[in-house]
């Protein structure tokens, strides 16, 4: 279930408070190790020791807090427990997965029949923007699909899935249409497009779309908000968001940032480093 279902989910059922409670959540529930330590509470009460056994130790104060503030666990001395709002939303989102397996078995595999650069992108000269075309054409089936992909949204407006990669990103179209952005030559292009290609036709051979597993959007906004701010350049960036950018398009290292190794920035580079996980 990517941010925004999850999101809908949880103001169609719990009718929330402020957009800042519903962000909370949808944060603690975007993390792979946080939902698992929620499946672990669901049969009762465990020791914050026993779920260490599972969850890296490093970790797993940060993730409880996370769980805490989101109002979905609650500690009590050594002995964690999910709260009634936490078992709501854990037994929901097991339905909406569910419920979220599509029939694709009207569909046909497809193939890249085309692939021709165009014009340089206009946010950097350097990079390209391409059209290509798939066959057959998706049609209706193409929103079906944006569970495969973890960083996708479907656009009824545009009636196309737009697919995030990095930097790049990708627009299929119902008609079988392609555009692409940001790509550095056409051998890039046809990598990706084979990709996404194999992703499909192996949903098509099964017939369903498997329910989303990890789906996190994380964007250099994300990022920008733990770099230091101080705009040293020390990484070789004109300024922090720079890098952020950079660091989201997988231009550059986290570890260029060295002033993150300095104590005063240690929970920052926590953060980060969490959150380069799904970059
Ligand atoms: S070098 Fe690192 S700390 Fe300095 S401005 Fe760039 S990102 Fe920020």
């Amino acid at each position: 279930m990517n941010y925004h279902n999850f999101k809908s989910l949880i103001q169609m059922i719990y009718m929330p408070g402020s957009p800042a409670e519903i962000k909370l959540v949808s944060n603690a529930m975007s993390n792979a190790a946080r939902r698992q330590i929620m499946s672990l509470l669901k049969d009762g009460s465990i020791s914050k020791e026993d779920i260490g056994k599972t969850i890296r130790q490093s970790m797993l104060d940060y993730h409880l807090q996370l769980l805490q503030q989101a109002g979905l666990i609650a500690i009590k001395g050594e002995m964690l427990e999910l709260t009634d709002f936490g078992r709501n939303i854990l037994e929901s989102k097991t339905e909406k997965s569910v419920e979220s397996k599509k029939d694709l078995s009207g569909s046909k595999p497809i193939d890249v029949v085309e692939v021709r650069q165009l014009l340089p992108c206009i946010a950097d000269k350097s990079k390209y923007r391409i059209i290509a075309r798939l066959k057959p054409p998706l049609g209706g089936a193409l929103k079906l699909l944006e569970p495969l992909f973890p960083r996708a949204r479907y656009s009824e407006k545009l009636g196309a899935l737009i697919i995030q990669k990095g930097n790049i990103i990708i627009t299929a179209y119902s008609t079988g249409n392609v555009t692409m952005t940001m790509i550095s030559s056409t051998d890039e292009a046809e990598q990706i497009l084979d990709d996404i290609m194999k992703n499909i036709n192996a949903a098509i051979e099964k017939g369903i779309t498997p329910a989303p597993g990890e789906k996190v959007r994380v964007d250099h906004n994300d990022i920008y908000k733990y770099l230091p701010g101080t705009n040293c350049r020390i990484c070789g960036e004109q300024s922090c968001y720079s890098f952020a950018i950079r660091l989201v398009g997988k231009e550059t290292k986290l570890d260029r940032c060295t002033p993150l190794l300095e104590q005063r920035y240690a929970v920052n580079l926590e953060h980060l480093k969490v959150l380069m996980e799904y970059l």
